[in-house]
Formats: structure tokens, C-alpha cells, sequence
């Protein structure tokens, strides 16, 4: 045996240092571990890149037998166990891509005990078969990652996961874990009782993701308010695009590429194979952006994507946490950036409006979309505002977000919104915004001459205001459900109870102010926060910078790994503040265990050294 290969006998400390190369363990992670390494069980909810693997990693190397962990994402099997072999880890996983033969060679390492760390779907683990295999062999314990599918409840149920429940009776001495980043209280509860584990110890750490920034833009052309985006803070990162359509993601794709970016469309209507190529790439290569829509991203475990964008509206906060949740797992700076406008607002409620769902359901999609919608015009916290939702209480003044950095302003838009839904009204309720604007502006068009909408009293009142002003305000008054889209008009507007309040009890409605866009050039600096670790705030060397990544680009290719697989971004920009001068230095950077060091030690320290 190697003899940096964990010994079962270590401490959890010393893995952490010597096989993971990591100075503490974050948060609860400590406690978890030696919760399972003492045999009991545990419910883990952890915010993406909290840290989870490692809750179950550790354990599993210190207890005697295999670390069972059972998994529902394929590809994120692959790239663990791939991360876990360049720790020096003896990790496999059995899942419908193996062959027959390939699965037999698997089983027999895990029989002769070379296996330390086995990852398994749940299809699989269930089958009687597997099950007598498993009975034969000493678990250190059972992971269930993901475990929210187990839950009705949650968002993603998997029937197979029910059946997991079966477990506690099968290995009634093995130490159970469950793992998940998305649980509310009832799915919580719903997982403890499924899975049979009601001792477990239960570690909910909070939802919050400190190190992303969150932006809502008020749309005005959104490619050129994307490019600008990307410009300013992006130029070279791997990011994720998403929109509502297939159509829109090759368009979008298409003119980032033209623009001379690499961006890949990922939708479902594309060929499976095209599909995974991109996929692929996007984890192998740096700084490809993905656009997708929202088939994309399920089980992506790429560390360093350090953007996400919407250039349409989700459907509901839990849909734009999840999706935005994918960036900045490594804990450095990451960017959530939306660009929202009252066109879509309209789509969504149509869609929702016209689908066959029944009312019940419609109902819930309804409530889904209005905290979306509060989501975009709030003037208050961003972070407050998405964690509020998830049921957790945050002081505000992130400092990380838009309307922490930039407070916004609201005015008193009552006499306009009275205008508003008046001229609505006047003209039937049956047109949509930018024809009821021709009207208030006192437009003078065929349209309007059509249906003489020019003999109106409202015709014309509002033609101190812009047109843009008026988008906006419309766009807030059907957000705040002044205005309701009629689909049977195909997207008229009509008047809603709340609207009534307005016209006639004089209620009071405030606008924020859209901000005026940035002048080029001025940055938005953005402070040190807590939680955020601090290294990637501090400035590069671009050269060694470049050097150090190119090092790393020519490590992964010859291993057919993607470039985090060797070494993070957060490592390589240690080894830069840190300027260590050998071996043993380079060994107490954040993310260079023993593995790495002995593979790949050398050639970094040699570019470092060499480095004026
Ligand atoms: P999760 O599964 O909760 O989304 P991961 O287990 O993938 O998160 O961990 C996210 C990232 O944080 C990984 O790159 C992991 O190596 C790193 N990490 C985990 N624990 C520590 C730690 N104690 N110190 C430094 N980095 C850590
Ligand atoms: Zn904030």
C-alpha cells in the first residue's frame, strides 16, 4: 500500500488535512462525521457547495467496510468518484452505463475489500440480487444523497426512493445518512419517517449562499443588457444561460458566438448525443457558457460556474434558487443575474392561465409566480426576500446584493396607476399594454383612429410621462396584481378586485424607480462580506495566474479530467498570495493533500518558483 493512502485508523482531522489537503472542517461538519462515526444516524441539510461530500467521505474511510452511498444523478457519480481517485481514494460506482462485465469487476474489488467508497442508484441497490450482495460484505455506512427525492413533498420525488425505507430492517447496525440542500420542515419530517431513521440527529444548516451576488435588471434589450453583463464582470468565466425556449437558447447561443464567446446550446429538443458532448465540454473545457433552458443542470457538480443568468423568468423562487444555486460552489464570488420585463410577465401568466391544470393546482402556480414577481420588484433585500420565502429569517443588508448596494427609490404612483387602469378600462379591457400606452400618450395612430379610441377621456393624459416610464408601470401593476391578463382576449388586460381600490378608494400605489443603466466603466465594488472567504478578493497575477491554469489545463487533458479535478481555482489562487518555496510549503495550501502533491507537486511549484 501507498502510504499516503488513508489508513483506517486515522483521525478525522488528519484525513482532512493529509488526503483532502483542507485546514478545518466548515460549519457542522465536524460533528456530523463523528456523529456517524460513532454508528448513528443523520439528517444533513446543507446549502450547495456546504460541503456535504465530505460528511459521509470521511466516515466512510475511517469505519471498517465499504461507505455505501447511494445516489440518483449519474453524472455526478462519474465525477466524484473521478475527484475521489485523484485524492488517492479507492472509489467506484455501478449504475446502467457499466457493462455486465464491468459491474462483475467492480463487485469483486468491493468483495476483496479494495473499495473503500461505492456509489450506487437506487434501482440497483434495491434489487434482491444486489441486496444479497451487500449482505455479505461489512458497510461503514449508508449515504443517501439527494434525499429529498425520498419526500412527496419535495420537489423532485422519485418513487424508487420510497423503498429505500427497507433498509433499516435489512442493516439495522449500519449508520444511515441522509443529505439533501433543499428540505422544508414538512419534507424534513416526511425523509426521517420514510427512510426509517427517527434517532437520526438532525444538522439544518441555513439556506443562505453568502458568496452569490443577486441582480434584477429591468429589461430593456436583453442580449445587449446581458452582453454588458458578461463584459463588465465575465469576460472568461464558465457560466450557465438560461431561457424559456428552445428557440431562444439557439438564438441566444448562436450571437454569443458570433460575438466571438464559446457558448453551447443545451435544450431537450436536441440530439442526445449533442446534448452530453455539451455537457461535457462545459465541465471539461474553461469558461464555456451553457445556454439552456431549464432541462440543463440537474446534477451538474462543477465547482467554479461563477454565473448564472436568467433572460426570462422562472416560474417560482424555488425554481431560480435551484437554478441559481448551481453557481459558486467552490464558495468563491459568484453572480446571479436576471434581466425581467413586463413581456414576459404577460407570457407566464398566459401559459398559466391557459393550461389544463386544474384550478387547485393553478391556484398554487399562481402563488408561485407572485412571489417570483415580488421577488423582481422588491426594493428591500434581495437575500432577505428569497430566504423569507424558505422560511428563514435574515437581518437584510446582505451587502450582496442590488438593492443593498444601490437602495432603491420608490415614488408615488397613485395618479399614474389611477390612469392606467382607467384608460384600461375605457378601451374594453381587452388590449394589451403597449396599444393602452398609444392611447395614454395620445398616440395617433390607425389603431387607434380603428376603434376611436381618440373621442376617449383618457386619451392622452398621460403624455408627461415616457413610454418606458409607462412599461414599467405597467409591468409593476400586473406584477402587484393591479392588472390581470386575460387570455380569452388573447393577453388583454383587465381590471382586478385590487384594481377597483385604486379607481375608487383612492388606495395608494408606489413604483420603485428602475435604475438608470450604469454608466460603462463604473464598477460596483463589492466588499468583503462574511461567510465570503476572502482570497478571491484579493488581486492576481494575471501572468502566474494564466501560467498556473495553463499547467493545470495540460494535467487534465492528459488525464481526460476536467481542470478542477487537479486543483481548484481557489488552490491555484492560494499558491499565488502564498509564494511557497517547496514542497512542504505548497503542501499547506488550501486543497493539496498528500495525492496531489506527490502527482502534481512539483510542476506547480517549479512554475512558481520560476515566476518573477
Ligand atoms: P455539496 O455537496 O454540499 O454541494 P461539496 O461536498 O461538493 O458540497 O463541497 C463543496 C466544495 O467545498 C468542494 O469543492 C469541497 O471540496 C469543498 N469543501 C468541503 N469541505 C471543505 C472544507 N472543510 N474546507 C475547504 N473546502 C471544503
Ligand atoms: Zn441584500
Amino acid at each position: 500500500m501507498e502510504d499516503n493512502q488513508p489508513m483506517k485508523c486515522q483521525s478525522a482531522a488528519e484525513i482532512l488535512h493529509q488526503v483532502f489537503g483542507y485546514r478545518q472542517f466548515r460549519g457542522a461538519q465536524a460533528e456530523i462525521i463523528q456523529t456517524v462515526v460513532q454508528g448513528g444516524d443523520a439528517l444533513v441539510v446543507m446549502p450547495t457547495g456546504g460541503g456535504k461530500s465530505l460528511c459521509y467521505q470521511i466516515p466512510a474511510l475511517i469505519r471498517p467496510g465499504v461507505g455505501l452511498i447511494i445516489s440518483p444523478l449519474i453524472a455526478l457519480m462519474h465525477n466524484q468518484v473521478r475527484a475521489l481517485s485523484e485524492l488517492g481514494i479507492k472509489a467506484a460506482f455501478l449504475n446502467s452505463t457499466l457493462s455486465p462485465e464491468e459491474s462483475r469487476g467492480v463487485t469483486a474489488k468491493v468483495r476483496g475489500g479494495a473499495i473503500d467508497l461505492l456509489y450506487v442508484a437506487p434501482e440497483r441497490l434495491m434489487m434482491p440480487e444486489f441486496l444479497e450482495f451487500l449482505s455479505g460484505i461489512p458497510l461503514a455506512l449508508i449515504a443517501i444523497d439527494e434525499a429529498h427525492c425520498v419526500s412527496q413533498w419535495g420537489h423532485d420525488f422519485r418513487p424508487e426512493y420510497r423503498r429505500l425505507g427497507e433498509l433499516a430492517a435489512l442493516f439495522p447496525n449500519v449508520p444511515r445518512l441522509a443529505l439533501t440542500a433543499t428540505a422544508d420542515g414538512v419534507t424534513q419530517k416526511d425523509i426521517l419517517e420514510s427512510l426509517k431513521i427517527p434517532k437520526a440527529h438532525c444538522f439544518v444548516t441555513g439556506f443562505d449562499r453568502p458568496n452569490i451576488y443577486y441582480q434584477v435588471t429591468p429589461k430593456t434589450n436583453g442580449r445587449h443588457q446581458l452582453w454588458q453583463f458578461l463584459q463588465e464582470k465575465h469576460p472568461n468565466s464558465a457560466g450557465i444561460v438560461y431561457c424559456l425556449s428552445r428557440s431562444k437558447v439557439e438564438k441566444t447561443a448562436d450571437w454569443l458566438c458570433q460575438q466571438g464567446k464559446v457558448a453551447l446550446p443545451y435544450h431537450a429538443g436536441l440530439d442526445a448525443q449533442v446534448r452530453h458532448r455539451h455537457q461535457e465540454r462545459f465541465l471539461d473545457e474553461e469558461g464555456i457558457i451553457i445556454v439552456a433552458t431549464i432541462a440543463f443542470g440537474m446534477g451538474i457538480d462543477k465547482p467554479d460556474i461563477r454565473f448564472v443568468a436568467h433572460l426570462d423568468l422562472p416560474r417560482s423562487l424555488e425554481a431560480y434558487y435551484q437554478e441559481t444555486g448551481r453557481a459558486g460552489r467552490d464558495g468563491i464570488a459568484a453572480d446571479a443575474w436576471m434581466a425581467y420585463g413586463l413581456g414576459e410577465v404577460v407570457t407566464l401568466r398566459k401559459f398559466m392561465e391557459e393550461s389544463d391544470s386544474p384550478e387547485e393546482r393553478k391556484r398554487v402556480e399562481r402563488q408561485k409566480l407572485d412571489s417570483m414577481l415580488g421577488y423582481c420588484e422588491s426594493v428591500t433585500c434581495r437575500r432577505q426576500t428569497i430566504l423569507s420565502y424558505f422560511g428563514e429569517v435574515h437581518a437584510g443588508q446582505c451587502g450582496r446584493c442590488d438593492n443593498c448596494l444601490t437602495p432603491v427609490d420608490t415614488w408615488d404612483g397613485t395618479v399614474p396607476a389611477q390612469k392606467a387602469l382607467s384608460c384600461v378600462y375605457r378601451t374594453g379591457q381587452r388590449f394589451g399594454a403597449a396599444y393602452v400606452i398609444d392611447v395614454l400618450m395620445g398616440r395617433n395612430n390607425e389603431r387607434i383612429q380603428g376603434f376611436r379610441h381618440e373621442a376617449l377621456s383618457t386619451y392622452g393624459i398621460g403624455a408627461d410621462i415616457s413610454q418606458n416610464q409607462w412599461f414599467s408601470i405597467f409591468r409593476q401593476l400586473i406584477a402587484a396584481g393591479y392588472l390581470s391578463v386575460d387570455i380569452e382576449s388573447f393577453g388583454g388586460l383587465r381590471l382586478t378586485p385590487a384594481s377597483r381600490d385604486v379607481l375608487t378608494s383612492g388606495q395608494s400605489v408606489h413604483f420603485r424607480h428602475d435604475p438608470t443603466p450604469r454608466v460603462k466603466g463604473k464598477r460596483v465594488t463589492e466588499r468583503s462580506v462574511r461567510g465570503v472567504e476572502d482570497e478571491d478578493q484579493s488581486p492576481v497575477d494575471e501572468s502566474l495566474w494564466q501560467a498556473l491554469r495553463e499547467c493545470r489545463r495540460q494535467l487534465a487533458q492528459a488525464k481526460g479530467v476536467p481542470p478542477y479535478v487537479i486543483f481548484h481555482d481557489k488552490t491555484l489562487k492560494e499558491m499565488i498570495r502564498r509564494r511557497p518555496e517547496n514542497l512542504n510549503q505548497l503542501a499547506s495550501v488550501s486543497g493539496v493533500g498528500a495525492r496531489k502533491l506527490e502527482s502534481y507537486g512539483a510542476k506547480f511549484l517549479n512554475i512558481l518558483l520560476n515566476a518573477v
